[in-house]
This record gives C-alpha cells, structure tokens and sequence, in this order.
C-alpha cells in the first residue's frame, strides 16, 4: 500500500521570522499515519528548519547541484545537503528548467549525485500549455522521464518520487481535473515499469495548484499519491487542509 506524500515548495518565500511561525503552527498539525509530509525551504534556511522540525515533517532542498565539489560558485552539494540533514531535493522543477537553464541532462546528473548520498530525489517533469493544447503532453513527459531513467540503475529507481506538475497548473489556479491527472500518472508508472519491478511502489505526486479544495478528489485517483505543494504550502492552515486530504 503506497503512502501519500505532501511535500511543500516554498519557492523563494518565507524569511526567518515567518519559518519560526510556520514551524510554531506545524506543531498543531497531525501528520496521518499514512502520509509523508515535507517541505522545502530556500536553501540558506534548510538547516535551521531540519534542526527544528518535528520527526513528522521531512526537510528537503529546493535544488542539489550536480557537482561533488570544487570551483562551482554559489552552488550547494548533495553531500552537503546530507550534511545538514536534508531528507529530499526537487530536481527539474519546470522553473529550473524554464528559468536557469535546466535540461534533461542535467536533471539527470543532479539525481544521480543525490542517490549516491541517499536523499530522496523527487524529479518533476511536465508539459507546457503549449504542448498540452497540441497534445504533446505524453511525448514530452516520456522524454524527460527516459533521459533520466536510462541512466539510473534498475534498483535506484525504486528510490526516486516522481512529481507530475503540468507547467501550465503550477501557480496559475487552473488545476488538472482528477481524470486527466489520473491518465498522465497511469502513463508515467507504465513507463517506469519498463524500468524496474518497484514502479507499482513507486510515490508519483500531482503539483500545479493543488489546494484544500480540490486534493481529497485528486488523491484519490489510483495512481496519484499525493502532492506537490506550492502557494499552499506557505500558510500552515492551507497546507494542514491538503494533508488531512490525505486521510
Ligand atoms: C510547484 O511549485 O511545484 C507548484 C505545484 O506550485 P503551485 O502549487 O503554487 O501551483
């Protein structure tokens, strides 16, 4: 039985008075015993929140560079992470890919140097407007998906997450309906099944303004397992809504 995971992204919001209030609200939140709840700050306050959050509410990192070390300015390691206690990392969040260059290539090494420290890669993968209006959306999934899967081996993928964020959802308030939302996830866990044995395990997520309104319907679909969780994840009150989705 697959649990159902909510992980946040907080983006670039929230400062160190607002993660002492938003850690202060969590401490009301029940985290249901199936569910996996995370979140993601800015990197510069990851550490502060692994050190102060509850054992239910995993910590991860927005981003992971995809060098071990050396002279790489202004990036941080998956090494590092580990080092502050980071439980997860996006990788190729349609704004990486849109804004700072991210391609498939090096989505592909960032979650590779993430499995070799142990941090669970949550890799994003979606089609634009676009792509969607010109029914591209399944092409253009596959493509991200098998540019990294052909350079996993069969038993890391049983270690990743997979997020299936629509580009077009992500902070615009239209939402996939559950059913095309539910076909996409199908698609996605048939492709990793060509892959690994573990694809029936394996966490795929929704994300692209999934809020307290519409998770219950979403989550509920057979192969959605919970969210990717942006502008709802900033008030613990919006956020604790999608978690008790989860129920
Ligand atoms: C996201 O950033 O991954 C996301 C899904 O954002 P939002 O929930 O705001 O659409």
């Amino acid at each position: 039985m697959r649990k159902t995971w909510v992980l946040g992204n907080w983006k670039l919001n929230n400062d160190s008075q607002s993660i002492r209030q938003w850690l202060e609200d969590f401490q009301q939140v029940e985290v249901p015993s199936n569910a996996v709840v995370g979140v993601a700050p800015v990197s510069i306050y990851s550490q502060h929140v692994a050190a102060h959050a509850p054992q239910n509410l995993l910590v991860g990192s927005q981003n992971v560079s995809q060098f071990d070390g050396g002279a790489y300015t202004g990036e941080v390691s998956a090494a590092m992470l580990s080092d502050a206690k980071i439980a997860f990392s996006l990788v190729g969040h349609s704004e990486r890919r849109m804004y700072f260059g991210e391609t498939n290539e090096i989505t592909k090494d960032k979650v590779n140097a993430l499995l070799q420290t142990g941090i669970i890669p949550v890799l994003c993968c979606g089609e634009s407007q676009v792509q969607y209006e010109t029914g591209k959306s399944q092409s253009v999934v596959e493509s991200q998906l098998r540019a990294v899967l052909d350079h996993v081996a069969a038993e890391d993928v049983a270690k990743l997450v997979i997020a299936y964020e629509p580009v077009w959802a992500i902070g615009t308030g239209l939402t996939a309906t559950p059913e095309y939302a539910q076909q996409m996830h199908q698609f996605i866990r048939a492709l990793v099944a060509e892959y690994s044995s573990s694809a029936s395990d394996l966490p795929i997520l929704y994300g692209g303004s999934c809020n307290g309104s519409n998770a219950k319907e979403l989550f509920a679909q057979a192969d959605i397992d919970g969210g990717l969780i942006g502008g709802a994840s900033l008030k613990v009150s919006d956020f604790n809504k999608i978690i008790e989705a989860a129920r």
